[in-house]
């Protein structure tokens, strides 16, 4: 398989000649803020190397490096990257996970399972997946170190921004205007031609926004809706006419214009994996010695509610108990879904109540019991199968050691599964056609949004 072949830029490409242009002009004191003018990204974003091989990928490009890059690791290399839109720097995160990997295997850090399908959905007997996530302390560790370490880039960089005077600029429209500082130019923009790209004051990395801004222009492409037109009358005609002046508040790609979006959020307190095994055991029944008991006196293992603490040995009294006390219907919750897919969603909602995280809204609380009730004040005890988020590869891995729901989930479908250990890792053997990212290479991976 030649891996991204259109997508990656080959590392055998001679070095550019940069290094090399030793002689520069005379400097021009006034001119020259580059010493002094903060960096706009932790590291080098436009060519970042693949956690294992040469592949290299550009987190900037107009076709999704990111999504290109996460597709390879899966498709490649089976490696799923747990919460992947929290990791607040994510190409210095590869970088970091790269230079580990390059010395020490991917079993030390990451949890490891057995699917019986390839990457591509073809059916094939115990393949094995990798997911590396903030289970591994050194994994969680470096996520609140790139979360603060942005931030501060952020701060840095929006307070450079709102006071630099050497931002000469041109008027995407009209000729008779030149900024000198960033905030100029964007409330020039608003005050003359009504475009709205937000206040200056909530902005931050303005040149790349601009950039951005003036390329999609360029292309003919409306801001808001981002329809081509054949020119740029057209284009200006239908931007005014249909308030289209602004930019379009569901392309996540602006997200990183905003300083809002960098802001620390309220965290659950930390689990430390000592405790989350404790928890985890909540799913085990109380006593070591129970699985002798349970063969010797024939007894059931009890599953737990996905919401609260209650547990039932029947899986029927379960879901009764769920309908009743959460009104929330698995069986409607889960009805056409192919096998893995139920899989995906019982992980997702342990997943979610453990971080703390509403499974409809995906707002975040700082504790159990604040979850708890606005999951009741908002009737938030559901699904929304049309938002995704539930449905991406991380979700194969058990949110918890021995979730007995897991073993129940053949019961609706009359498929076999038979959860197991063997060396740390969850056998779930099925011949099913599961489709995941059937699509393969060609795909832009749906579930690997950004
Ligand atoms: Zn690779
Ligand atoms: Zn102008
Ligand atoms: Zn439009
Ligand atoms: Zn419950
Ligand atoms: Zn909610």
């Amino acid at each position: 398989m030649e891996p991204d072949a259109t997508n990656s830029i080959s590392t055998d490409d001679p070095a550019d000649g940069l290094s090399r242009s030793t002689i520069m002009g005379p400097l021009n004191f006034a001119k020259d803020t580059s010493a002094m003018e903060p960096p706009t990204s932790l590291v080098n974003e436009r060519t970042v190397p693949c956690m294992f091989c040469s592949n290299i990928y550009d987190f900037h490009s107009r076709d999704n490096g990111v999504d290109q890059y996460l597709a390879h690791l899966y498709l490649v290399h089976r490696l799923i990257v747990g919460d992947v839109k929290e990791i607040a720097c994510l190409a210095s995160y590869c970088y970091y996970w790269k230079d580990k990997f390059h010395t020490e295997p991917v079993e030390k850090y990451c949890s490891a399972m057995l699917l019986n399908q390839l990457p591509d959905g073809t059916c094939s007997n115990n393949e094995k997946y990798f997911l590396l996530s903030d289970i591994e302390p050194l994994d969680y560790e470096l996520r609140q170190r790139l979360k603060k370490e942005k931030l501060e880039l952020v701060l840095a960089r929006h307070q450079f921004e709102r006071t630099d005077r050497n931002y000469r600029r041109d008027c995407l429209y009209c000729r008779d205007f030149r900024s000198e500082t960033r905030p100029d130019f964007i409330s020039h923009l608003y005050a003359k031609h009504f475009l709205q790209l937000g206040k200056s004051e909530h902005l931050v990395f303005v040149d790349e926004l601009i950039e951005t801004v003036q390329e999609k222009l360029n292309r003919l492409i409306c801001l808001f809706c981002e329809k081509i037109f054949k020119d740029r009358p057209t284009l200006k005609e239908h931007m005014r006419k249909k308030g289209h002046k602004r930019i379009n508040p569901d392309n996540h790609y602006y997200d990183r214009f905003f300083l809002v979006n960098y802001r620390l959020k309220q965290k659950p307190e930390y689990v430390p994996i000592a405790q989350r095994k404790e928890e985890s055991r909540v799913f085990n029944s109380d006593d070591d010695s129970d699985s002798d008991w349970s063969d010797w006196n024939g007894e059931e293992q009890t599953t737990t509610c996905l919401f609260c603490t209650h547990s039932e040995a029947k899986i029927d009294k379960l879901k009764q108990h769920m309908v009743e006390t959460h009104s929330f219907d698995f069986a409607e919750t889960v009805n056409g879904m192919s096998f893995y897919q139920r899989v995906k969603v019982v992980n997702f909602i342990r997943r979610q109540m453990h971080i703390r995280k509403c499974i409809a809204c995906g707002e975040q609380f700082a504790d159990l019991h604040s979850l708890c009730e606005h999951l009741v004040a908002e009737s938030h005890h559901r699904l929304d199968k049309e938002l995704s988020g539930w449905d991406q590869p991380e979700y194969f891995f058990p949110t918890y050691e021995d979730d007995q729901f897991l073993c129940h989930l053949e019961e609706i479908s009359n498929e076999d599964v038979t959860p197991s250990e063997e060396d740390g890792s969850i056998v779930i053997s099925e011949d099913v056609n599961a489709r995941i990212n059937i699509d393969a290479e060609s795909l832009s991976l749906e579930g690997f949004n950004i």
